[in-house]
């Protein structure tokens, strides 16, 4: 039986499934990744390797591991593997995989949750009522952005961008706008511009849905801000490392444009206090995919690739 490190505690049917199949052994934490140094320890160790989000598959871990390198696959738990570095596995024959599909509905909700509650100010009316500074309704107070038939700007319109794009146009009557890296056909109507500025100038709420890593880091620049309309929302459901952070704390200081909603940062689980101090902003603690049916499927994905690298066939997954 090969052995197989499962790096973070999964939902229990996933346990369950991995311990039919191969020889497990569970890192016992929630939170905490792999540093590069444990990660080329892991890939010393084990034949199989299912990582998640903040485990440091570095080149730096693959060098690290040079020559006594044992491990065979990287079958990674989500959808956006940009904590593996790819080239660096493919160089060191290590195949890897990751899990579309299963995450797209989930995450579009939480764009919805994070567009709604900035936009309506939820987050922070929850706060003055719970700080039991709610004195009673009226009509000027707390007045936020209607969402209904305003104009959303996709950056990346992938699964999980045209899942979010379908649940604004036949959802909230939105008009769809959208930038991408290649030409889209999209199945409901929305217009791709071919200028990222241009998107966000012409959007009320942008949504980010690119993948992280070198092609992408700090795509949303401060011009991006700047071409952004003063009472524009902007909504991160993607990476943190895809927006430049400083640059969109200074947008919002500067009323640039009028609020944010975050499922994702730069240096996780650090949430800069600039923005944590700002009642326009909404916070999520990367949640995108946290429901139990979503996870089980995600870790099933993973495991499937698994299965069938132990059983010859090609990952169905593969990156
Ligand atoms: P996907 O289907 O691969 O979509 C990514 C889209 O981004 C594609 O349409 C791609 O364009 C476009 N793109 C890539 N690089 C670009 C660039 N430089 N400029 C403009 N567009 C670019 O991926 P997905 O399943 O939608 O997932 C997207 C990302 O969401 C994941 O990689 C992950 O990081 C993030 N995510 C976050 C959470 C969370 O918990 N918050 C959960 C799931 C996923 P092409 O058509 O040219 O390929």
């Amino acid at each position: 039986m090969k052995t197989l490190l499962i790096t973070r505690l999964l939902p229990e049917a996933n346990i369950a499934t991995a311990r039919q199949h191969f020889d497990v052994t569970i890192r016992e934490e929630e939170s905490a990744g792999l540093t590069p140094a444990e990660a080329a320890d892991a890939m010393k160790t084990y034949d199989l390797i299912l990582p998640t989000l903040g485990d440091a598959f570095t080149a730096e871990a693959f060098e690290m591991a040079g020559a006594d390198l044992r491990c065979k696959v990287l079958a990674n738990f989500g959808v956006g593997y940009n904590h593996i570095d790819v080239d660096a596995a493919k160089a060191a024959g290590v195949l890897v995989s990751n899990t579309p599909g299963a995450v797209t509905d989930a995450t579009a909700d939480i764009a919805m949750t994070l567009i709604l509650s900035t936009c309506r100010r939820a987050s922070e009316g929850e706060r003055v009522l719970r700080a039991g500074n709610w004195h009673g309704w009226g009509p000027t107070q707390m007045l936020g952005m209607h969402v209904t038939g305003k104009t959303v700007g996709i950056i990346g319109m992938g699964r999980i961008g045209q899942a979010i794009a379908h649940r604004c146009h036949y959802g909230f009557g939105m008009d769809v706008v959208f930038y991408n890296r290649s030409a889209k056909e999209t199945a409901f109507p929305a217009r791709q511009i071919d200028d990222l500025a241009g998107v966000m100038a012409a959007a009320d709420i942008v949504v980010v849905a690119v993948p992280g890593g070198a092609e992408t880091n700090k795509l949303i620049n401060g011009d991006c801000f700047a071409a952004m309309k003063p009472s524009g929302v902007f909504v991160n459901i993607a990476r943190g490392d895809v927006v430049d952070e400083p640059a969109l704390i200074s947008a919002l200081q500067d009323g640039q444009i009028a609020g944010a909603g975050l499922d994702v940062y730069a240096q996780e689980p650090f949430v800069p206090l600039a923005l944590r101090e700002m009642d326009n902003v909404t916070l999520l603690p990367h949640l995108g995919t946290a429901a139990l049916e979503v996870r089980e499927d995600m870790g099933q994905m993973a495991l499937d690739n698994l299965i069938a690298f132990e059983e010859g066939r090609d990952l169905p997954q593969a990156v």
